[in-house]
């Protein structure tokens, strides 16, 4: 097995190949309209939730390892799958005494799972998987607010949440579709909510279509 401390130095490339990237999973499973506008449009923006998330990534965005108790932190790893065309970096990843590899990711909120997160990191599972060439079976998210750690087992099903979302994913970016928006809760914490205008674009809808029945009828 290859060791974790050497590996930063290593960026993904396979060919002409162009690979997803890990977060771009996670924003895909929060909401399709959202991958896609930073997918097909290239639109990025910041909120306080963003902000917040960059700080909390502030010490584990500065690439380097440290041991404690027998464990090795191995910070900002940049990790890759030729076989998902899947690249990012991962947090924080631990390897234990018995070798075993255990991939951290920090969020800005208290603790509380969601199925984006859980899917990010079995991700970054998958990844590690095929560059060491050896199986992990769980991760954790670290939840900055409550600064409590979430074990997530990488279960089949998780892992082939991941794979058929990657698909989809890779559908809708070849698509070059936008798809529309439709308010949710999840809206009201969305960086992109101020361009999404997921209001507006829903009730623009709704009167689209009661224009339609009217004509209709
Ligand atoms: S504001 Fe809502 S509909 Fe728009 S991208 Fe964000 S989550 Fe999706």
């Amino acid at each position: 097995m290859t060791s974790i401390k050497h590996l930063n130095t290593q960026s993904a490339s396979f060919g002409e190949r162009e690979t997803l990237p890990l977060s771009l999973l996670n924003d895909f499973l929060y909401c399709p309209r959202r991958a896609a506008l930073k997918g097909i449009e290239g639109i990025r923006s910041e909120n306080k939730h963003t902000v917040l998330g960059d700080i909390v990534h502030e010490h584990a965005d500065l690439p380097g390892y440290e041991v404690a108790k027998g464990v090795t932190l191995l910070r900002a790893l940049l990790v890759w799958s030729e076989r998902l065309g899947l690249s990012g970096k991962c947090d924080v990843v631990e390897q234990h005494a018995d070798g075993s590899l255990v991939p951290i990711e920090y969020k800005k909120g208290k603790r509380r799972a969601f199925e984006n997160d859980d899917a990010q990191l079995c991700a970054q599972a998958l990844c590690l998987e095929e560059m060491f060439r050896w199986p992990i079976g769980r991760g954790a998210v670290f939840h900055a607010a409550s600064k409590r750690r979430r074990e997530v087992e990488f279960t089949p099903e998780l892992r082939a949440l991941v794979e058929r979302s990657l698909t989809e994913l890779r559908g809708l970016l070849d698509s070059q579709r936008v798809p529309p928006a439709i308010f949710k809760p999840a809206c009201e914490e969305c960086s992109l909510f101020e361009i999404c205008l997921p209001k507006a674009v829903s009730e623009d809808s709704r009167a689209q279509r009661l224009a339609r029945q009217l004509f209709q009828t």
